[in-house]
C-alpha cells in the first residue's frame, strides 16, 4: 500500500537524521615509545550533531590533534569506534576510508595549507574539481564562499599575496566547498593575532551555521570556546564536557 511505504520512509529518513553526524565509541589511541607507551585516548566516547559547533580545550600534548585526526578517518583507533552518519568506519577498506573522508569531512588547520602556486578562487576550486563538479560550478561556488568570506577582493591573489587571516578564511572556504557534513578544524586561530582570530572565527561559525553543518573546534582561546554551543576538554584520555 502507498500511504504504508511513505510512512515507512518517513520514519527511516527521521532515523537518519537523527544519528549523530560522529560519534566516537570507546576510542583508544596509543603511541609505543622506547620505555614506555603512551596512552592518548583511553576510550573517549563522543557525540556530536547536525548543526552543533564544539570547542575542544585542552593543554598542549593532551591529544586533540590524535582526536580530530581520527574522527576524520586521518588515523585508525586502536581500539572503539568512529561512526560517521551512523556507518561504522573501523571496517571500510583505505579507498572507502578516503572516499568517505573527501565526501563528508572538511579540514581546517592552524598552517592553512593552501597550495602556494594557485590564486585563493583556485584553492577553493580544485576540491570540488577532484570530486567532479564541473569548472563552471566550481568557480561559481568558490565566488560564492571567498565572497561569503569577505574576499571577494582578494579572490585572484595566490596565498603569499594575503594576510594570515585572509590566508585562513580562504582555507575555511576550501574545508566547506565540497559541502561535507563535518567541519574538524585544528587549532584554525592559533597562529594568528587576537583581534583577527576573532574576525576569522567569526566568520567560521556564520559560515557553519548557514549551511547547517558540525564542527569540532580545537582552540586555547577560552574567549572563542565560550561562544560555541559546547565545550568538551580531554581529561585521561576521556572526552568531558566543561
Ligand atoms: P595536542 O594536539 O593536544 O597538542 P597531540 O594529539 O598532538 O596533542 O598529541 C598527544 C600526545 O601524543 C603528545 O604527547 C604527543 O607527543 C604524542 N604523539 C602525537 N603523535 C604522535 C606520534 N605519531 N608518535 C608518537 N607520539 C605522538
Ligand atoms: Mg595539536
Amino acid at each position: 500500500m502507498m500511504t504504508a511505504i511513505d510512512l515507512d520512509d518517513t520514519k527511516a529518513a527521521a532515523e537518519l537524521v537523527e544519528e549523530p553526524v560522529l560519534r566516537l565509541s570507546r576510542v583508544e589511541r596509543h603511541y609505543d615509545e622506547a620505555d614506555r607507551t603512551l596512552e592518548v585516548l583511553r576510550g573517549a566516547d563522543f557525540e556530536l550533531h547536525a548543526g552543533e559547533i564544539v570547542a575542544l580545550v585542552a593543554p598542549s600534548g593532551a591529544g586533540k590533534s590524535t582526536l580530530l585526526h581520527i574522527a576524520g578517518l586521518l588515523e585508525k583507533p586502536d581500539g572503539g569506534e568512529v561512526y560517521l552518519g551512523g556507518v561504522a568506519t573501523g571496517s571500510l577498506n583505505d579507498a572507502d576510508r578516503t572516499r568517505m573522508r573527501r565526501l563528508e569531512i572538511g579540514f581546517v588547520y592552524q598552517f592553512h595549507h593552501l597550495l602556494p602556486e594557485f590564486t585563493a578562487l583556485e584553492n577553493v576550486m580544485l576540491p570540488q574539481m577532484i570530486r567532479g563538479l564541473g569548472k563552471k560550478e566550481a568557480v561559481k561556488r568558490a565566488e560564492q564562499l571567498l565572497a561569503y568570506m569577505r574576499l571577494e577582493e582578494r579572490i585572484h591573489h595566490l596565498p603569499s599575496e594575503l594576510s594570515g587571516g585572509e590566508q585562513q578564511r580562504v582555507a575555511i572556504a576550501r574545508a566547506v566547498a565540497n559541502v561535507p557534513r563535518l567541519i574538524l578544524a585544528d587549532e584554525p586561530t592559533g597562529n594568528l593575532d587576537p583581534k583577527t582570530a576573532h574576525y576569522v572565527f567569526d566568520a567560521l561559525q556564520a559560515l557553519v551555521r548557514s549551511s547547517g553543518l558540525a564542527a569540532v573546534i580545537a582552540t586555547h582561546n577560552m574567549d572563542i570556546a565560550d561562544r560555541m554551543d559546547r565545550r568538551i576538554t580531554l581529561s585521561e584520555g576521556k572526552v568531558v564536557e566543561i
